[in-house]
């Protein structure tokens, strides 16, 4: 379960995920499509779709990838509170500096699906600017193209922006050209004119376009956990084992750390059931991403186990009770509840076989190592885990916390030097396996 994966390096920062995602990379797994994905006018997304509309009920489809606020939320879908089921005229603006000079900025926008085309070098407005500017002005949603790129992915981590929720998306240059020659324009001839500056006053066009996105999210919530998910594409069942292995984790935790009367907030957590999904509505790839509003996780992307939810629920608890430490002492301490969760003994057994190999590695180079980048990950997990309950068993939970809230200062809280803790451990660890 164990082995060392640079892909999990960035998650690890975050303490949270970290055996899982250290698992799933070790499937080999990647982290998700690449963005082109969205782009690909083959692709269906059976909970999102757009497309270019007349009157008459013909449409084109029009694939496109969403820009997700700083609460991991799709611009539109107010914190995953909200389906967006809108269709509105397109209004062209093939330049936004320009649309504002020429004319002045103040045509009518309202309930309009603002085509913006962005050429950040030409255009003299910022781009956070114009999308507020269209918001300000009752635009029903921005659809955001760069006609100098193929793809435009863009992910705003803006508070200006923050404080808007009408959809903003983006579409490749070739579907902003689709969508314009569905207009009735001579791409051919617009290219060349955008080349050389002159740019066609904006308008509204004679189509529309329709933008439908399920981003409304069903809740379940227990004592300790709050989840959201997409009912049609996640089986409730499942979040409810979650649920409960989450709550018989926060439960277990809270029994094993009861000299030390730490609090536990709600957990937080929205699924998704793949990794397309996630990325969707994160735009961040990977199986989880532990953010300050909460976790974003596939589900099932590793079958959740009772032990290693309270692993990663270790994390949070010291975390948020009494801030970091060391990557060797914030394993040590997870590694060492997920063996008690079960009772195992497999953190002492490994580590055993490696001091008996002659491979353990020092203690003073393990309390230096970064566990999840290291060569030796895997040793440093189950050697963090095993001495973690040596220091804890020998002299108990407040004596760790001392020491926790410390930058590694043995000598001060146990009165013996690494290398003296060292030996004693070495001890110990050949009468408890
Ligand atoms: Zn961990």
């Amino acid at each position: 379960m164990l082995q060392k994966n640079t892909n999990a390096c960035r998650f690890l920062k975050s303490s949270l995920f970290c055996t899982l995602l250290l698992s799933v990379a070790m499937l080999g797994k990647a982290q998700g499509p690449e963005i082109p994905y969205f782009y690909n006018s083959n692709t269906t997304l059976s909970w999102a779709s757009a497309a270019v509309t007349f009157k008459s009920g013909s449409a084109m489809k029009v694939p496109f990838f969403p820009v997700v606020k700083t609460s991991r939320s799709p611009f539109g879908t107010d914190d995953y509170s909200r389906d967006i089921n809108i269709e509105a005229k397109v209004f062209y603006v093939s330049n936004f500096g320009t649309y504002f000079s020429i004319q002045s900025g103040n045509e009518n926008v309202t309930g309009r699906a603002v085509l913006l085309g962005y050429d950040k070098s030409v255009d003299t407005v910022s781009l956070v600017d114009a999308i507020y500017h269209f918001e300000k002005n009752g635009a029903a949603m921005v659809v955001l193209y760069y006609p100098n790129e193929q793809y435009p992915y863009k992910r705003f981590l803006n508070t200006v922006l923050d404080s808007i929720d009408i959809p903003i998306v983006t579409v490749s240059n070739k579907s902003a050209n689709d969508i314009l020659t569905a207009a009735g324009y001579d791409i051919d001839e617009l290219t060349e004119n955008l080349k050389n500056g002159l740019y066609p006053k904006a308008a509204e066009l004679i189509c529309s376009f329709r933008l439908n996105v399920k981003g409304s999210f069903s809740t379940m919530s227990s004592q300790y956990s709050l989840i959201r998910f997409n009912r049609e594409l996640i089986d409730s069942l499942d979040i409810q084992n979650t649920l409960k292995i989450n709550d018989d984790a926060c439960a277990f935790l809270l029994g094993l750390f009861k000299p030390l009367n730490p609090k536990l907030e709600q957990l937080r957590i929205t699924y998704f059931s793949d990794y397309d999904e996630k990325l969707f509505f994160t735009s961040h790839f990977g199986s989880g991403l532990a953010a300050a509003n909460g976790i974003y996780s596939v589900l099932g992307a590793i079958a959740p186990s009772y032990e290693l939810a309270v692993h990663e629920l270790t994390h949070k608890l010291f975390s948020s009770n009494w801030n970091g430490n060391c990557s060797f002492l914030s394993e040590g301490i997870a590694m060492y509840a997920q063996d008690m969760s079960i009772e195992s003994n497999a953190n002492n057994v490994a580590t055993y076989n490696y001091l008996r190999n002659n491979e353990l590695m020092p203690l003073s180079k393990m309390v230096n190592m970064d566990i999840g980048e290291d060569d030796n990950t895997k040793m440093g997990y189950y050697a963090s885990g095993s001495f973690v309950q040596f220091i804890i068993e020998k002299w108990g939970q407040k004596a760790f916390l001392d020491l926790w809230k410390t930058d590694r200062e043995w000598k001060q809280i146990y009165g013996k030097s690494l290398t003296e803790l060292e030996q004693e451990w070495h001890n110990w660890l050949s009468k408890n396996v």
